[in-house]
């Protein structure tokens, strides 16, 4: 059984993808081929904002966000707990201050309540300003931006969604990626949506920040590449990976579907004996992963041994606290409170999700769980 089966969906699409790495070999265009402006026009509008501007990989998107906007030395830019390093590293990188928010217990991100409470903390007793909420779309569910948005009205602070696990999500009809003032994500191959190497991409409505954003991922360019403005950085997509990604994207939505039956279906069978993971009401998850938890750290590693021999590959996403990573150690406020995520750290455990999952190996995970 595969964690997340990458193998089983480019036998089932081989002819196709192959053939569209074909067309970019035959056209040696390996940098900005043409694939790279239709991916782009095509991921805007799955999207529904008017620009995207792709880039080399999910963290660059974050970084290239944070230096369109130019946030620095004397921001607090606030940033869940709970998620992948990414999220917070970029911050310190453009000279700014992370501050973390605890999250919410049944949704796995950032709680609103906490981020107006640290938001408040860091107004009352720092130097700082308030200046971006990262929102991260953990393990494919949207964050909250209903409240989240009158938060970030209130104090008048930018949005930013970090998409990289939320991509093909969607809170009624609008899709993960047009909630931020500007949105990232990642196609690092095991995202949602993946390629075959790393890469990334930022959306926007805004023609400026767009202007910007453009600049900064080459070089910060004038005129042209040869014309610099600003320091910018050296990030690009492949043509090789866009030409993958439109391919892919063909079949993306049915993915994302396939994946919602798995998780129905473990919901269904785990939920009375372990805390599964609660989608809000019109809220529709990617389902980046399927993230349960247990009472306590030793239960979990129980869990986790036999699942092991029985052939069963499971993931520990995350067992450190954003605010509990040595490269923080200068970021840590001693008053604020974290015990969400610390508990959940302590007891969370991903299990096999894709589209490929077959109800054998669905029967296998469920009954191994009963058993324990
Ligand atoms: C994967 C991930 C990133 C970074 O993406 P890369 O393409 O690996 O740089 C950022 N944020 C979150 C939440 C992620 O899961």
């Amino acid at each position: 059984m595969e964690f997340r089966d990458l193998k089983q969906q480019y036998q089932l699409h081989k002819v196709q993808i192959d053939a569209a790495i074909q067309s970019v070999l035959d056209n040696v265009e390996f940098i900005n081929g043409s694939q790279v402006e239709r991916l782009e026009e095509k991921l805007a509008e799955y999207v529904g904002v008017k620009h995207c501007i792709t880039c080399a990989n999910g963290t660059d998107a974050l970084q290239l966000a944070l230096m369109a906007w130019n946030i620095g030395k004397g921001d607090a830019v606030f940033v869940p707990d709970f998620t992948f390093f990414s999220s917070g590293e970029v911050v310190p990188l453009v000279g700014a201050t992370p501050v973390f928010v605890d999250i919410d217990k049944n949704t796995y991100n950032i709680s609103p309540q906490s981020l107006e409470n640290v938001i408040q903390y860091v107004i009352e007793k720092t130097d700082l300003t308030p200046k971006v909420i990262v929102a991260v779309d953990l393990f494919g569910q949207p964050a909250d931006y209903v409240q989240i948005r009158q938060i970030a009205d209130k104090y008048g602070v930018l949005i930013l969604e970090d998409g990289a696990q939320g991509f093909g999500g969607k809170i009624g009809g609008k899709k993960a990626c047009s909630f931020g003032d500007i949105s990232t994500t990642s196609f690092f191959p095991a995202k949602p949506l993946g390629c075959y190497g790393d890469g990334g991409a930022v959306f926007t409505n805004n023609d400026e920040w767009a202007g910007l954003l453009r600049s900064y991922k080459v070089h910060g360019k004038g005129a042209d590449k040869y014309d610099n403005v600003r320091i910018g950085m050296n990030s690009r997509l492949d043509t090789l990976q866009a030409a993958v990604l439109l391919e892919k994207l063909k079949f993306f939505d049915d993915e994302i579907e396939k994946c919602n039956w798995v998780a129905a279906e473990y919901t269904k069978f785990l939920a009375e004996i372990l805390k599964v993971p609660v989608i809000k009401a019109d809220f529709y998850s990617s389902w980046a992963q399927y993230t349960v938890c247990f009472r306590n750290d030793m239960e979990r590693g129980h869990a986790i041994n036999i699942l092991k021999e029985m052939g069963i590959p499971t993931a520990v996403y995350y067992r450190k606290p954003m605010h509990m990573q040595g490269a923080f150690n200068g970021y840590v406020f001693e008053e604020l409170d974290y015990s969400v995520t610390e508990k959940i750290c302590g007891s969370c455990l991903s299990l096999p999700m894709h589209p490929y999952l077959s109800v054998d190996d669905l029967k296998k995970v469920i009954d191994i769980f009963r058993k324990i």
